[in-house]
């Protein structure tokens, strides 16, 4: 088969012919139809920060979407021709989080084709050497996300992203009648967030960014319900607090990435109501100096979420299906695998939250 692989941190990936995988018992192999490609991608194969780059050269690609084309004699629930988003999301099943049943905390947690976050996490990449960037892959079943028909390979490739802020929302306990603030609205996580917000019944979203004509789409969305402010016109926090009869927002989702600047945040945050969350799913680096006594006398959370859980996209999935999660107003561009290295580089240059970026390997 046909794979971009990794063959130097940093250097452009290479197309090569590589033997198709074959599944172990317990796999399923996986036609790969689509890939998303997302702007922390160039960082990560940078291989310059924390985590732990697979043995190179490897087959990369973080979010797959596809068919199952074969399965194993020891996987059941799954059958030849099933549509899926593989969750990349390794976890070893037998650490101490896995036996608290927070596979997410795993001493060994890594993502197949991208990463592992500790030293123990190279068994499992090794175990998973196929990442989405190739003509097809193995996974466990467990980690598939059955796709409704409603659900595009394309848009089942951005679950990642969506799926990150969608669980911050629900760990914020996000439901009718929220009111959500969201730093970096116009991004990758941002615009997902606002989705989601929509869907799950916030009534007051209120974002920020630095992209005015992002900002004006993003309100576009739906008027009645979403405010935007350019940063820098006014400080978030009395903003937010003149948005929300002084109160202020229920969560505050913060995308602000790596190297961003951590005082839009504490601004933000004085725009939180009492009671309320903010929770950072964007990997703000910079040290954030929290008011602890405020978080006291007003019972405030400050929390980090990082990914989410197969069940969790599941249930993005059938909220597509059913009309409550619309996905409509991404915009697909898609490149073909040989297209990998134009694929990095258009992300790099921040095309906003409503690009949806995809690497479809059959083409
Ligand atoms: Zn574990």
């Amino acid at each position: 088969m046909r794979a971009a692989r990794l063959h130097e941190p940093s250097q452009p990936m290479r197309v090569d012919q590589v033997d198709r995988p074959r599944p172990r018992p317990s796999d399923v192999l996986i036609k790969v139809m689509s890939c998303g490609v997302i702007p922390n991608m160039n960082a990560v194969f940078s291989g310059r920060y924390w985590h732990h780059l697979p043995p190179l050269p490897a087959i990369v690609g973080l979010d797959a979407a596809g068919i199952v084309a074969e399965v194993g004699a020891a996987a059941s629930k799954v059958s030849v021709g099933d549509r899926v988003y593989v969750n990349p999301l390794l976890s070893c099943g037998a650490c101490h989080y896995c036996r608290y049943e927070t596979p997410l905390l795993c001493s060994s947690a890594a993502f197949q084709g991208y990463f592992g976050f500790f030293p123990d996490s190279m068994k499992l990449i090794e175990a998973y050497p196929y990442g989405a960037f190739g003509e097809y892959m193995t996974a466990e079943p467990h980690r598939l996300v059955k796709l409704p028909k409603e659900v595009t390979f394309d848009q089942a490739a951005r679950f990642g992203y969506l799926g990150t802020s969608f669980s911050a929302l629900r760990f914020g306990g996000v439901g009718g009648g929220s009111w959500v603030g969201i730093n970096g609205i116009t991004g990758t996580l941002g615009v997902g967030a606002t989705l989601l917000a929509l869907a799950l019944g916030a009534t007051r979203i209120l974002g920020f960014g630095r992209n005015r004509e992002g900002l004006a789409q993003v309100k576009g969305l739906s008027p009645a319900r979403i405010d935007t402010l350019a940063l820098g016109d006014l400080p978030a926090a009395d903003w937010l607090l003149d948005r929300t009869d002084g109160l202020g927002v229920d969560v505050l989702v913060d995308c602000t990435g790596r190297g961003g600047a951590a005082s839009t945040t504490l601004d933000a945050m004085g725009g939180l109501k009492r009671g309320g969350t903010a929770i950072n799913i964007g990997a703000l680096s910079e040290p954030l100096p929290l008011n602890a006594t405020r978080f006291m006398n007003s019972r405030l959370q400050y929390r980090g979420s990082n990914w989410f859980t197969t069940g969790e996209a599941q249930r993005m999935a059938e909220m597509v299906a059913v009309g409550a999660f619309d996905l409509s107003r991404l915009v697909t561009r898609a490149f073909p695998l040989e297209g990998i290295n134009d694929a990095l580089a258009f992300v790099k240059e921040r095309p906003g939250g409503f690009t949806n970026v995809v690497v479809n390997p059959d083409r």
